[in-house]
């Protein structure tokens, strides 16, 4: 262990690991977790390589703005990357690929241009291209650029011949979306590891490199429309609808071109989690089904090597996660019903006596404090409130967007916990309301209840009547269900 300078110095030196369970018996079977580079993935590497090589060759001016295609890993690479080194970033991708490539972005500072899914791979590059020629902005070009490969060569190549040299590997496996991992990787094991086989994986119903046509290409060099082969598959990253100029200079090296069928990745993906404990993306578990085609056929005492690119927690919201319910199975409900404790099925046991809680006395001053905050004409509408509260929030976020201006005492806050002054003001709302809960609402000293009561006097108009004859402002066009801005486990099932 060290201490670094700073985050960009923990990209690389990624652990391989053995896989037991998966493996069959006459191989060794070993995978290689790019998930542990900083922000997820092995496009980690590509970001600092690419950035850092333009910046040498003064390609980079400090504070230019870079642009980017990406289906995702590569954007959020780079994001980390310019983030620490204060670069701009606009990153163009596909509306298809997961939301939460595009938050994850967003939450660095990126900006996400998306492009029409229809347009595959080579609009976002489209995109990217003209935004970069418009604006003088730096572009990356990862498909192309000789520093996404050799950053391969540097990093990822070094460190498995020097996993390996003990071992010896007499198969590596890997998919391409850009083919920079397979370029620089595989022309490094050729010069120093020459019997490692080099195995190319692709998604069986889009098999570019394994046709044997070459992709078109224009004056410039770029990919003429798409390859004839491409079809849309679930590889997120890999194989975009064109062999890119990096994959095509790969080809020389490849002994054996693997194709995998979708259901296999989701399956080998699933199995590494749920036996291995490793929890790897859908193109990891696609190079695995690679791997086991390749280890079903090998020879006994073989090692196999498996790239696994990325995490797989960037697939919640995919095809890989349908099985995976967010409420409890039948399974786990007979869980909870096996003991009485914390369940939704019964009433919670009556407290013990010790556990009763203290009752807390309506003091005078906390009286002269509720009083005067709902008689407030400068502002009407008063909402009581916790400060993390989530119905709360839903309040808060339903009142911002209607734009209706508000005053929110947040009886938990650190402002009202000196001498339990928010508990003496919740016992005064008890007396005047009769009610336990929180939040409680006043409109013009008029109370109108917790937050579902707002909701329905919205949806009823009389909170708009309401505010009228108070003369609070609000967004008359305001149209979207108050319900939708409750948080989505608090969604009536
Ligand atoms: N898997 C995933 C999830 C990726 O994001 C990428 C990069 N596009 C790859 C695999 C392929 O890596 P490379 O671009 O180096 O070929």
């Amino acid at each position: 262990m060290a201490t670094y300078d700073d985050i960009l110095q923990t990209i690389g030196r990624t652990p391989v690991v053995r896989l037991h369970r998966l493996a069959p018996e006459h191989v060794e079977l070993y995978v290689k977790v790019e998930a542990f580079n900083p922000m997820g993935s092995v496009k980690d590497r590509l970001a600092i390589g690419v950035i850092e090589d333009a910046e040498r060759r003064g390609d980079l001016k400090p504070g230019q703005t870079v642009v980017e295609a990406t289906s995702g890993n590569t954007g959020i690479g780079l994001a980390m990357v310019c983030a620490r080194k204060g670069y701009p970033l606009v990153v163009t991708m596909a509306e298809n690929f997961s939301v939460e490539r595009r938050k994850m972005m967003r939450f660095l500072g990126a900006k996400v241009v998306l492009t029409p899914a229809a347009q595959k791979g080579s609009g976002m590059l489209a995109k990217a291209r003209e935004l970069a020629e418009t604006h003088g902005w730096f572009l990356a070009r990862q498909f192309e650029n000789e520093a996404n490969a050799d950053i391969h060569s540097t990093t990822t190549a070094p460190e498995i011949l020097a996993d390996f040299a003990d071992l010896g590997l007499d198969y590596w496996v890997t998919g391409f979306g850009t083919g920079g991992t397979l370029k620089g990787v595989a022309r490094v094991l050729k010069e120093h590891s020459p019997s490692t086989q080099i195995v190319v994986c692709e998604p069986d119903n889009s098999g570019l490199l394994g046709s044997g046509i070459p992709q078109a290409r224009d004056e410039a060099g770029q990919p003429a429309g798409s390859h004839p082969n491409f079809r849309p598959h679930l590889m997120q990253g890999w194989s975009p609808d064109f062999i890119a100029r990096l994959a095509e200079e790969a080809a020389d090296y490849i002994d054996m071109t693997v194709p995998v069928a979708g259901d296999d990745a989701l399956r080998c993906s699933r199995q590494l989690a749920l036996q291995e404990g490793i929890f790897a993306g859908i193109s990891g578990g696609a190079t695995l089904a690679g791997g086991l085609q390749v280890a079903a056929q090998a020879e006994p005492g073989a090692t196999i090597l498996c790239m696994l690119p990325d995490t797989g927690e960037r697939y919640l919201s995919t095809t890989l996660f349908d099985d995976v319910s967010a409420d409890m199975s039948e399974e786990e409900l007979d869980i909870s019903r096996s003991t009485p404790l914390a369940r939704f099925d019964a009433p919670p046991p009556p407290p013990k006596d010790g556990e009763k809680p203290k009752v807390v006395e309506p003091t005078p001053a906390a009286e002269a404090e509720v009083e005067e905050l709902i008689a407030d004409t400068a502002q009407p509408v008063v909402m009581f409130a916790l400060e993390w509260c989530e119905f709360c929030w839903s309040v808060r976020k339903m009142f911002a967007a209607a734009g209706i201006d508000y005053r929110s005492v947040d009886l938990d806050s650190v402002a009202y916990q000196a001498g339990n002054r928010g508990g003496q003001i919740r016992a005064v709302l008890k007396g005047h309301t009769g009610w336990d809960t929180i939040p409680q609402i006043f409109i013009g000293g008029e109370f109108i209840g917790g937050c579902t009561d707002a909701f329905d006097a919205w949806k009823d108009e009389s909170l708009q009547e309401l505010l009228k004859k108070n003369d609070v402002e609000f967004d008359q066009g305001f149209a979207r269900d108050p319900y939708s801005f409750l948080p989505a486990w608090l969604h009536p099932r």
